[in-house]
């Protein structure tokens, strides 16, 4: 079913951030990317080996649709992970499809920042700015796909006028910005209401799930 489907790709994501590696996890299981075809596997950057972040990504490569780049800024969230000089870094190494998720306070400071050093779609939060529908008219315009992210307490219902906007809703299961958590069950329920939301509105607009199992 639907639902086994996505807790099947909520136990993949949660393994990959709790591996230290994500190569471990995909080593036996060379058929993941492409097995389900709505379904897309972004892993996400945070669990790998930051000292060899190059080769763990050229390990994923095949087993991966999109690399998820977790940025955290210590102020919108309380973890600091890293910036624009480590994604250019990593830009040079692959040629896979950046999915660049901002956990940034005020992100229109930086949307062509992100976009020279290579993002390919940028995800901002609803709560991290007084103008969302201005950053993603502007993620848009530099030619990149625009993606919005929810908390877990942030009502579904709030990105209804701001869904022509988005190529992409990514809907936090958990708290961003701690590793490790418990999946929030009642984030279902707004996966649920998206999807039909999307689906009244005729968009295909993409549905995104980031957080622990
Ligand atoms: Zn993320």
């Amino acid at each position: 079913s639907a639902r086994d489907m996505i807790r099947h790709i909520f136990h993949i994501l949660i393994l990959c951030r709790e591996r230290n590696t994500l190569t471990d996890f995909f080593a036996d299981k060379p058929t993941v990317k492409g097995v389900f075809k709505m379904v897309k596997i972004s892993p996400s950057i945070l669990a790998c080996d930051f000292s060899r972040m190059g080769e763990e990504i050229k390990r994923i490569e095949r087993f991966s649709d999109y690399l998820h780049v977790d940025v955290m800024d210590g102020i919108f969230v309380p973890n600091i992970s890293f910036g624009m000089p480590v994604i250019s870094s990593i830009r040079k190494t692959t040629d896979m499809f950046f999915d660049v998720h901002l956990m940034i306070d005020r992100p229109e400071r930086y949307i062509d920042d992100f976009v020279k050093c290579g993002a390919d779609l940028i995800t901002i939060h609803y709560e991290s700015t007084a103008v969302p529908a201005a950053v993603l008219k502007k993620i848009r315009a530099c030619g990149k796909k625009a993606g919005l992210s929810i908390k877990p307490k942030t009502d579904v219902s709030v990105v209804l006028p701001l869904l022509p906007l988005c190529d992409l809703v990514l809907v936090m299961t958990v708290e961003p910005g701690f590793g490790g958590q418990k999946f929030i069950p009642y984030t279902l329920e707004k996966i649920k209401k998206l999807r039909t939301m999307l689906n009244e509105a005729g968009l295909t607009t993409d549905i995104e799930v980031d957080g622990g199992v």
